[in-house]
């Protein structure tokens, strides 16, 4: 049976790329465990009257080029394992896409689908009072991540502030923009992803506006996707899930009509106009570009095989297990990985923080075009990189490539502050 703790694939993706590149063993050692690692127990109130006791984590996996940088999950299923695996993979996604930050992610156990809105805030509030110590605009900057929103964001700046005794807002990205967020912060996830889908098709000889294409989520991420797939390049998008279900129609599924079921049901399945399909049904459904947006763990040495698609977008962080990453690159799937596609969010989480620091205010048209202009470079790293070790006889993944960046960038950081 495959081993499916991200933690322990988040190592075995780093031992792979540290073999390829011939990683100095004290510094794989190093960067096979997080620095620090938080566990917090806390009370909230409830509506009911009752206290109920949460626990949460905050990891901050590396900050030799910059603060911690990573989401907050509020999730059932949250364990510390995760929120470190999550926490590598930012360390590698802000090494690879240039900015100045390390790693770090943070999560709650809890069902937000249960909470009230005031409960919800006043989970917020608590967790941040419980990490306080462990965060701050120079120490480490959360964001939004999963189940997490700019109004979540927005409770936890406020409560900090409050920590802090003046106004603190670059201790968190993905606010508001009434509480300066960032202009395009909201898609920025999606945008950037759209950047790296246009030169991926281009190198491919792919015609976006024939793709078809099936997302899995409806989130932060997916939602937006979809939206952008078709409005940017006139793709049709086919298939579509969330953590209930999905739907499938091969004459296409209208995004207006998505969002509005998702929101007075609270699911797309409910969706008329398709047929129903499940997550795994998604997977493999005939399309030419798969969007894994959700969670991790979704496409495995179990369905690999059985994925027609001939793009892999990672969307969400950690959808491919290593299994399935050697299945995809023998088939010839271009597997795009996630802590290159994904990094929109947070490329746009540094220019928030950025212009926080500044208090000096960019437009849209400057956002993007500066985001297009990270991640592109991103892309193109990660595919020379593959080409130089194929001129050197070595055949390796994208996500290998994009390890290999990562890691020597950290290292070389470590390197120089004396760290080795
Ligand atoms: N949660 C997003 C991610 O996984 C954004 C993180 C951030 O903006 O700090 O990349």
């Amino acid at each position: 049976m495959e081993e499916l703790n991200p933690f322990k694939i988040a190592q075995e993706q780093l031992d792979n790329a540290a073999k390829i590149m011939g990683l100095d063993a004290q510094v794989q050692k190093l960067l096979r465990e997080p620095m620090q690692t938080v566990v917090v127990n806390f009370p909230v109130k409830l509506d009911n009257g009752k206290t109920e006791t949460f626990t949460g984590f905050r990891v901050l996996y590396n900050n030799a080029r910059g603060p911690g940088k990573g989401g907050i999950r509020f999730h059932p299923g949250e364990t510390l394992d995760t929120v470190k695996a999550l926490s590598s993979w930012m360390t590698w996604k802000c090494a690879l896409s240039g900015i100045p930050f390390g790693g770090a992610k943070g999560g709650v156990i809890c069902d937000p689908k249960n909470l009230s809105v005031s409960e919800l805030e006043r989970l917020s509030r608590a967790y941040i009072r419980a990490i306080g110590k462990f965060i701050g605009p120079k120490v480490d900057v959360p964001a939004p991540d999963v189940y997490t929103t700019p109004q979540i964001m927005a409770w936890m700046m406020d409560e900090y502030s409050k920590l802090a005794g003046q106004n603190e807002f670059g201790v968190i990205t993905g606010k508001p923009l009434e509480i300066w967020g960032s202009e395009g912060r909201f898609n920025s996830t999606a945008m950037g992803a759209m950047y790296v889908l246009r030169e991926a098709a281009k190198r491919a000889g792919i015609d976006l506006k024939k793709a078809r294409v099936a997302i899995q989520g409806f989130g932060n991420a997916g939602k937006f996707a979809f939206d952008l797939v078709t409005k940017l390049f006139g793709s049709k998008v086919v298939a579509i899930s969330d953590s209930e279900g999905g739907v499938y129609s091969e004459d296409g599924l209208d995004y207006n009509e998505l969002s509005n079921i998702k929101e007075k049901t609270g699911s797309v399945e409910n969706y008329t106009k398709g047929k129903k399909i499940t997550n795994e049904e998604l997977i493999e459904s005939k399309v030419d570009i798969l969007i894994p947006a959700a969670i991790e763990n979704q496409i495995t040495g179990a369905n690999a095989q059985k994925v027609s698609a001939k793009i892999v977008l990672e969307l969400a962080n950690g959808p491919v297990t290593p299994d399935a990453d050697k299945i995809l690159f023998k088939n010839g799937v271009i597997d795009l990985p996630d802590f290159l596609v994904n990094a929109g969010g947070v490329i746009v989480s540094y220019f928030e923080w950025a212009q926080n620091a500044q208090n000096y205010y960019w437009t849209q048209e400057e956002v993007y075009e500066r985001l297009d202009g990270l991640i592109t470079k991103s892309f193109n790293d990660v595919m020379k990189t593959q080409q130089d070790y194929k001129s050197k006889g070595t055949k390796i993944t994208l996500r290998d490539a994009a390890y290999i960046i990562a890691l020597q960038r950290v290292a070389d950081a470590m390197k120089t502050r004396g760290w080795y």
